[in-house]
């Protein structure tokens, strides 16, 4: 077992990841930027060094210096957390190459699963049905409908444009390297297809440093629903039931849930069916995510995260078992605590994210509690919201005996939530939990689209 371990992230999954560690008696250094030096990780790490010099957006990316905290430090592995370095192949390699344990999958299988063309091809190979689709339309060869292999270059989208059409309209042109909703364009008419391209491309290259784009048949309205799985190198692969992250404004996740109202029996086990073997194939270990799109009786592959995912309490949740700290033992050699035969799930979950609308300091803070409640964030009162990160700054996360349990629970902890100081998202995570849609549970990832005229609308009459 690992004796100490340095968190390369900030915000509330440093805190959640640190929480584990004291649990299992595993010492914590935690490191930061200057923006955070009085950030609640830092605070509860057992050590703390700063990641600099200025500016701050970088810190948390700085490969060399987070590594040399590490071995500084005496640390004998590195968390990457979520988003920054998590699934940063070259990272996890760095780390392994200086005898550090990375807490992730090898390099190779974050490399495979990092590109989503690659990995459309690997779930094919397993049985999965994946979205139809093209492979690269990058720098190279031809474009080719379903699976992948071919592109097109820059200029010439000509096999792009016969893909696009067998496929049918509306496509979306993804990014390979595509990551938290970026560099996605759902493209209606052959006329626009070219010129969309062309964007998608430059913006896959300034934001992923990989112009490679794909082309998927763009489904109307389905529903995201993604598996929570962990794996030890000894073969065992539990999976920790669904979670249904159908609720997002502009492909990005705003409310979780666990079980999925949209899930049949039958297809959770065709999709365990299809995933099982793949992540055993993939000799995966620790926590990842296998995605899919539903739509009617039909489930498509759309990637893997290769890490711990936001949405991970709620799967905690109806699961009774501690995602980091299973996570941090399978990657340890350990075999997790885990029997897959075993797993039970129990009740529903519901997360809502918390974000800021601007950067501030808060000057007031409330917690809800009372039974299956939980708010996972690194906010406390008098700290700063620093404006170079994500705006997530808390997850309101509750259990309850069944979905309306649930739902009422939520209403009932969103209401005790009191966030002052800066502007918040949580009257309007309380228009859509009440909304009928919602409530419900037969809704798709165009829902919030739909609802979020009437909501601003509310929003602003003070309603
Ligand atoms: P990222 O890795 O950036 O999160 P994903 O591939 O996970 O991107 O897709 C994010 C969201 O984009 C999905 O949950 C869904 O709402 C939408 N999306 C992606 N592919 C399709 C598709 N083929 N048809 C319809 N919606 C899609």
């Amino acid at each position: 077992m690992i004796k100490r371990l340095l968190i390369a992230n900030r915000g509330e999954i440093a805190v959640r990841i640190i929480r584990s560690c004291r649990e299992m008696g595993i010492e914590t250094v935690a490191v930061y930027s200057t923006a955070d030096k009085d950030s609640l990780h830092v605070r509860l790490a057992g050590k703390a060094i700063r990641i600099g010099p200025p500016p701050s957006a970088k810190s948390y990316l700085r490969k060399e210096s987070l590594i040399m905290a590490a071995l500084h430090s005496g640390c004998d592995a590195i968390h990457p957390g979520v988003g920054f370095l998590s699934e940063n192949a070259e990272f996890a390699r760095l780390v392994r190459n200086q005898g550090l344990i990375f807490i992730g999958p090898d390099p190779q299988v974050i490399e495979l699963l990092g590109d989503k063309v690659m990995a459309r091809t690997t779930a094919e190979k397993y049985g999965l049905p994946v979205t139809p689709g093209t492979g690269a339309v990058g720098p190279g060869a031809g474009a080719q409908t379903a699976g992948s292999g071919g592109g097109v270059s820059g200029g010439n989208t000509e096999g792009a444009e016969e893909a696009a059409a067998r496929l049918g309209f509306p496509v979306i042109i993804k990014a390979a390297a595509g990551g938290g909703g970026k560099g996605m364009r759902i493209v209606h008419k052959p006329q626009d297809l070219a010129e969309n391209i062309r964007i998608a491309r430059y913006e896959a290259e300034a934001n992923f440093s990989d112009g490679t784009v794909f082309i998927e048949k763009y489904l109307e309205n389905p529903r995201h629903v993604e598996l929570q799985i962990i794996a030890d190198r000894t073969g065992n692969v539990a999976v920790l039931g669904e979670r249904d992250c159908s609720v997002q404004k502009n492909h990005q996740k705003l409310i979780e849930e666990s079980p999925s109202p949209g899930v049949t029996d039958g297809m959770r086990r065709a999709m365990i069916a299809g995933a099982v073997p793949l992540f055993r194939e993939l000799k995966y270990q620790g926590a990842g995510t296998i995605e899919f799109l539903v739509e009617k009786d039909a489930f498509y592959f759309m990637e893997v995260n290769a890490r711990v995912q936001v949405e991970h309490p709620v799967s905690e949740f109806v699961s009774g078992v501690d995602i980091i700290r299973q996570q941090i033992l399978a990657c340890t050699g350990n075999p997790m605590e885990l029997d897959p035969e075993a797993v039970k799930l129990q009740g529903w979950s519901i997360e809502c994210r918390i974000n800021a609308g601007a950067p501030g300091k808060i000057s007031r803070l409330e917690i809800p509690g009372g039974p299956g409640v939980r708010f996972d964030s690194f906010l406390y009162t008098g700290c700063s919201v620093p404006p170079h990160y994500d705006s997530m700054v808390g997850k309101l996360i509750v259990h309850g005996k069944d979905r309306p349990h649930a739902l009422a629970r939520m209403d009932r902890a969103l209401n005790e939530l009191c966030i002052e100081g800066i502007p918040t998202n949580i009257n309007r995570q309380k228009r859509i939990l009440n909304h009928p849609g919602f409530q419900s549970g037969r809704f798709g990832t165009s829902f919030y689209e739909e609802i979020q005229e009437d909501i601003e609308k509310e929003l602003q009459n003070g309603q």
